[in-house]
C-alpha cells in the first residue's frame, strides 16, 4: 500500500467514512454506493490514473453531500456532471449537482493541499487555473458557508487532513 493510500484511509477513518468495495454494475463500478466509498478501484488501477487526487475528490463529495442524499449511490448526483462513472440516478436538480461538483472539486484540492499532497495537478485538471481570483474567493466563501450546515465545517475537514 502506498503512503498516499494510507493517508487517504486515515482521513476516511477520521471523518467516519466507511471504506469497502462497491459492486460492479454493467461493467462499471460506483465510487460510492450509498454506504461505502470504494477507493480500491482507484488504487488498483481499475479506474483513473490519479488515485490519490480522485479519492480525495470522492471524500470531498461525501463531505459536501447533504444528509438527505448521503444514502444514495453516487450521492444522488446522477450521471454526466463530471465523470462517465456517475450513472446512478440523479436525485437533485442539475444546478444543485453542478454546484456540489464545484464545491467537491475545490474542497478536494484544499484537502490535498492540507495533506501535503500534489494538489496543483488536480487544480489544473479541474480547470481552476483559468479562474479569476475574485471567483476563487467567492467559491471558497460559498463552500465554507455550505459546510457550516454540516457536521464537518471547512476548518475541521482541513485539520483532519493534516
Ligand atoms: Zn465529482
Amino acid at each position: 500500500m502506498s503512503d498516499e493510500e494510507r493517508q487517504i484511509r486515515r482521513i476516511c477513518k477520521r471523518l467516519g467514512i466507511k471504506l469497502g468495495k462497491c459492486k460492479v454494475h454493467d461493467g462499471r463500478r460506483w465510487s460510492y454506493d450509498g454506504k461505502i466509498l470504494d477507493i480500491y478501484h482507484r488504487f488498483s488501477g481499475w479506474m483513473g490514473v490519479h488515485p490519490a487526487a480522485d479519492s480525495m475528490h470522492d471524500i470531498a463529495h461525501w463531505v459536501c453531500c447533504p444528509n438527505t442524499r448521503k444514502q444514495l449511490p453516487e450521492f444522488g448526483l446522477g450521471e454526466g456532471v463530471d465523470t462517465k462513472s456517475r450513472y446512478a440516478e440523479r436525485q437533485c436538480s442539475v444546478e444543485e449537482a453542478v454546484q456540489e461538483e464545484q464545491f467537491a472539486s475545490m474542497l478536494g484540492i484544499l484537502m490535498e493541499r492540507a495533506a501535503g499532497m500534489n494538489w496543483r495537478e488536480c487544480w489544473v485538471r479541474h480547470g481552476w487555473s483559468n479562474t479569476s481570483l475574485s471567483e476563487l474567493v467567492e467559491v471558497r466563501r460559498n463552500l465554507k458557508s455550505w459546510l457550516e450546515h454540516t457536521d464537518t465545517p471547512l476548518e475541521k475537514v482541513l485539520e483532519i487532513c493534516k
